[in-house]
């Protein structure tokens, strides 16, 4: 944990690392909570004479330690690096392990922006890649180049089917390669998951969604458990100075302290969605891992404190259901994105999964899927009962 961290906050239970990890009150003013340090630069005391640390705010912001101490806290990792966006973290970590000439593993069903980053911006670079199924091991296991994989990029639940991957035994496979596992947090948070006690070396996050948590802020963060590796995040933050700036670590860093709260709302919402989806005849489907019959519910209950606040479903209805559904809610805001306090609703083959139709990562068009927020519960069920509208026979 970094030094950042009150000693007292150092093995404390979870929220209370989220309260005051990363963060001491101020020396001067006893300020609770870490202030906006806009400033570009420090003033330094003689030539060299630096206080604190601080001389620029591309190589270094109090605001932004603070979130970066607090993060790497939540995920019990070595160091914690904020970023101007998920993308800008994951595209710096590349930067970081990987060389022209280089391979790596990845979902087959990674988020569309970082599929985009491997194929289009590193792949042109010269990192080649092969995607294949999370939830399944041995396919990744043989994914891998041997003497030419250097990370396995695992996303656990995905979007929007909610896969499961198995983090340790992920792990065991890339690491028996000589390879590291790197696992994008970002649907279930650090409060449901830390990858980097199951074995994972590098947690990455867009702090866009559960983290910042209020849908006002875009940011990203990494989290390493290993010295060596922080020593090359750190450099290529700085030199690549795809940094958050210090209204929006503030922003996040006001999320986290919320997110074990948030989180259990969202969960408890959200089995309530899927109890009442479960139920209804017009609904075909549901996806959650928390439901015994999910593919990866035996391994999401071993890695996961709970099963999270997305939630996917298709209608009996096929598409004109589903779109007419997404039209019809009030309450769920029709809108990319998640993770936010509040819920929304879209239509992935028409909006956050169009990109990939017509390729092996298509998802069936009549697939809704939800982020539940944390409204009233019952206000969410009335609103999707009238979404659904008639249904197939109507
Ligand atoms: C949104 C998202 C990203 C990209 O993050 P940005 O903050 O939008 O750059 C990466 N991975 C996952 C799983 C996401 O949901």
């Amino acid at each position: 944990m970094t030094e950042q961290t009150p000693e007292h906050a150092q093995k404390s239970g979870f929220e209370t690392r989220a309260i005051h990890a990363g963060y001491e009150p101020d020396e001067m003013t006893g300020a609770v909570i870490p202030p906006i340090y806009a400033t570009s630069t420090y003033k330094q005391d003689g030539v060299g004479g630096m206080r604190g640390g601080y001389e620029y705010s591309r190589s270094g912001n109090p605001t932004r330690t603070a979130l970066e101490g607090n993060i790497a806290a939540l995920e019990e990792g070595e160091r914690g690096f904020a970023f101007a966006s998920g993308l800008a973290a994951e595209h710096t970590l590349l930067q970081s392990l990987c060389r022209p000439g280089d391979h790596v593993v990845i979902p087959d069903d990674a988020y569309g922006g970082t599929y985009r980053l491997f194929a289009k911006v590193e792949q042109p670079w010269g990192l080649a890649h092969t995607a294949a199924p999370v939830s399944d091991v041995d396919a990744m296991r043989a994914a891998i180049r041997p003497g030419e994989t250097k990370v396995v990029w695992v996303e656990t639940p995905t979007n929007p089917l909610l896969n499961i991957g198995d983090i340790e035994a992920l792990a065991a496979v890339a690491h028996d390669a000589g390879a590291l596992l790197v696992v994008d947090n970002t649907f279930a948070s650090p409060y449901l998951q830390q990858p980097l006690t199951l074995g994972a070396d590098v947690v990455v996050h867009s702090t866009t969604k559960y983290c910042g948590g209020h849908s006002d802020v875009v940011g990203g963060a990494l989290v390493v458990r290993d010295l060596d590796v922080a020593e090359k995040v750190a450099f290529h933050q700085n030199s690549i100075g795809a940094v958050a700036g210090p209204f929006d670590a503030w922003l996040t860093l006001r999320g986290l302290k919320t997110l074990a709260v948030r989180m259990d709302r969202h969960c408890d919402n959200a089995e309530k969605v899927v109890e009442f989806l479960a139920g209804d005849p017009r609904v075909a489907q549901v996806v959650y891992p928390g439901l015994p019959e999910h593919p990866g519910h035996a391994v999401a209950s071993r890695q996961m404190k709970r099963y999270g606040g997305i939630v996917s479903f298709r209608v009996a209805g096929g598409e004109q259901q589903a779109l007419d559904t997404c039209g019809r809610a009030k309450v769920f805001t029709l809108a990319e994105s998640l993770g936010g306090i509040e819920s929304l609703i879209e239509h992935p083959g028409r909006m956050t999964h169009a990109s990939v139709a017509g390729t092996a990562l298509e998802v069936p068009s009549d697939l809704i899927r939800l982020s539940v927020g944390i409204e009233t519960v019952e206000d969410l069920l009335a609103d999707l009962d009238q979404a659904l509208g008639a249904g197939p026979v109507g």
